[in-house]
């Protein structure tokens, strides 16, 4: 089943995606990402491995996710609207998928940990899940303002069993956490196993999570096909990194009439840098994180501050795969407020009976933007979340403007 999920020609085996891509680190750490990389392309070919993770996505997390059509919206704003539900997978989200997979393949090389950095704890949630299914220890870092922020995740990753290490530096926040993670992995990279939770990072990671994501779009292609009888218009959804955005899109990346539109945040003000995180409206290409791609950047050249509503958006960079598709026009991009997101988010429970994590609700925003333009056709949405973890934050925010007594 899981078989055709692994066939992209890009990037190259130096992990290029034209200019962009690449891994810039020291020597010693370029011998793991290499071991990493041939342990890739040997497991991808593997049929045990592969019949592993079909069964995997299949028992475990709850695949395929369905497809639903969501007429109430459709009839309002104008076009037909459709939505991949990976807000229905075991964790609420899409990053199971590859969370899992990583597991699976840290557990094939004979690593004992998986370690990685969280901001609002999604990322950590997922891995830590992952870690207690395959049987590996797993240490998330996290910023201490994130971990009182966060608080349920928190407790999350330790009842599955995780170490959860506070990063108590600087702004005690995502890049902190990423700076902490780093330093523990670089204590001892041959028995750790460094579990990137986007499209992001050194060779061979971009492509490592892009495949492994891929499922969402291979099921979609062909159940579309199935309800609607042709393949959608437009795809759309959310980026942070962009993982769930490749997800959806690779396996129709040879479709030419098939749009497709990438949504970034564009926050409280698309127009001040640090009130954003637009990486594709607003960047420029930059080698940032150890790989090259667009980045916001501040005057010294330095990762500039970011800011979105959606915690799993905020990132100053973007997947290398999206800097390519960028600048072939393949892919289009477009921004979202935070006040749009919050407004979709309530359309969305309120019309559907779906509450959507505030990244996806970006996606939906805008598939409700577009669907009002003439002759569209169809609009498939990747739901990549649910939002009961936003509920709180939005009914103390939002709730009065929308009606909701406290
Ligand atoms: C983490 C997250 C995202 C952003 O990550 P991508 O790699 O861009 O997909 C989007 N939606 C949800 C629900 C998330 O948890």
């Amino acid at each position: 089943m899981a078989t055709n999920i692994f066939n992209c020609p890009l990037p190259d085996n130096k992990g290029y995606f034209g200019e962009y891509g690449g891994s810039f680190i020291p020597p010693e750490l370029q011998t793991i990402m290499d071991e990493i990389a041939s342990s890739y392309e040997d497991i991808r070919k593997d049929p045990d491995f592969l019949n592993e993770l079909a069964d995997l996505y299949q028992h475990y997390v709850g695949r395929p996710s369905p497809i639903f059509h969501a007429k109430h919206l459709s009839q309002k704003y104008g076009a037909a609207i459709y939505m991949k539900r990976e807000d229905l997978n075991h964790t609420g989200a899409h990053k199971i998928n590859h969370c899992l997979s990583e597991a699976l393949l840290a557990k094939k090389m004979g690593k004992k940990k998986l370690i990685a950095e969280t901001g609002a704890g999604q990322h950590g949630v997922a891995l830590a899940t992952a870690a207690a299914l395959v049987g590996l220890e797993c240490e998330i870092h996290m910023g201490e303002v994130d971990i009182e922020k966060e608080y349920p995740n928190v407790v999350r990753m330790h009842i599955l069993g995780a170490k959860v290490v506070p990063a108590t530096h600087g702004r005690k926040t995502l890049k902190e956490a990423v700076d902490s993670a780093f330093g523990a992995y670089l204590a001892d990279p041959v028995t750790q196993f460094f579990a990137i939770g986007s499209v992001v990072g050194p060779h061979p990671f971009p492509k490592m999570v892009r495949d492994f994501q891929s499922i969402v779009g291979v099921e979609a292609r062909e159940q579309f096909q199935q309800m609607a009888g042709k393949l959608p218009d437009n795809l759309i959804a959310c980026v942070g990194g962009g993982s769930n955005a490749l997800g959806l899109f690779t396996a129709f990346m040879n479709d030419e009439d098939v749009n497709m539109y990438v949504v970034e945040p564009a926050g409280r003000n698309l127009d001040v840098i640090g009130e954003h995180a637009a990486t594709m409206t607003k960047g420029t290409p930059g080698v940032m994180h150890v790989f090259k791609s667009y980045m916001l950047q501040d005057k010294e050249g330095e990762p500039a501050e970011v800011y979105s509503i959606a915690s799993g958006l905020d990132y100053p960079s973007v997947g290398t795969q999206h800097a390519y598709l960028k600048d072939l026009g393949r892919v289009n991009y477009a921004s979202i407020s935070d006040d749009e997101a919050i407004d979709a988010f309530f359309e969305l429970s309120r019309e559907e009976g779906i509450i959507p994590a505030i990244e996806s609700a970006h996606a939906v925003a805008y598939a409700l933007k577009l669907a009002k333009e003439p002759n569209v056709g169809t609009i498939l949405i990747n739901l990549s979340g649910r939002g009961d973890k936003d509920i709180d934050f939005v009914v103390e925010h939002y709730g009065k403007e929308y009606g909701i007594e406290s």
